[in-house]
C-alpha cells in the first residue's frame, strides 16, 4: 500500500467510527429523554392532591377536583385525571390535606416544578 492508501483508508475508518458514534448517541438520547419523561408524567400524577386549598380566616378551605361528568358513573379529578367511584377516599383526601395545609403547599410546589420541567 502506498502512503496516500494508507491515509485514506485512515480518513475513512474514522469517518466511519464518527457516523456511527454519533447515532449511537442520537438514539440512546431519545430513549433516554422519552424515559425521563413518562418518569416526571408518571411523578406528576403521583403528586397530584386532587384538592385546591385556599386560606380563610387563618383556616383553610379545602376544594376537592374531582368532578362527576355527566353520564358517567366515576369521579375523576380535574388536575390529573385519575378516576374513582369511591366518594369515602374523595372526603379522606379533603380531609388529610385539610389537616396537613404545609404538606399540601410543599406538594404542589414540587409538581409545579416537574410541570414546568415537563414543558422545558
Ligand atoms: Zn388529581
Amino acid at each position: 500500500m502506498t502512503f496516500v492508501e494508507i491515509l485514506s483508508l485512515i480518513i475513512v475508518t474514522t469517518l466511519a467510527i464518527i457516523a456511527i458514534v454519533k447515532f449511537a448517541i442520537k438514539f440512546d438520547y431519545v430513549k433516554w429523554r422519552e424515559y425521563k419523561d413518562k418518569r416526571i408524567k408518571e411523578r406528576i400524577e403521583e403528586l397530584c392532591t386532587h384538592t385546591d386549598l385556599e386560606p380563610i380566616n387563618g383556616s383553610v378551605r379545602v376544594t376537592s377536583r374531582f368532578h362527576k361528568p355527566p353520564m358517567s358513573f366515576v369521579w375523576v379529578c380535574g388536575d390529573c385525571g385519575i378516576t374513582t367511584s369511591d366518594l369515602e377516599y374523595i372526603n379522606k383526601v379533603s380531609a388529610y390535606w385539610g389537616k396537613n395545609p404545609d404538606i399540601w403547599l410543599k406538594q404542589v410546589k414540587k409538581r409545579a416544578r416537574l410541570v414546568k420541567k415537563r414543558r422545558g
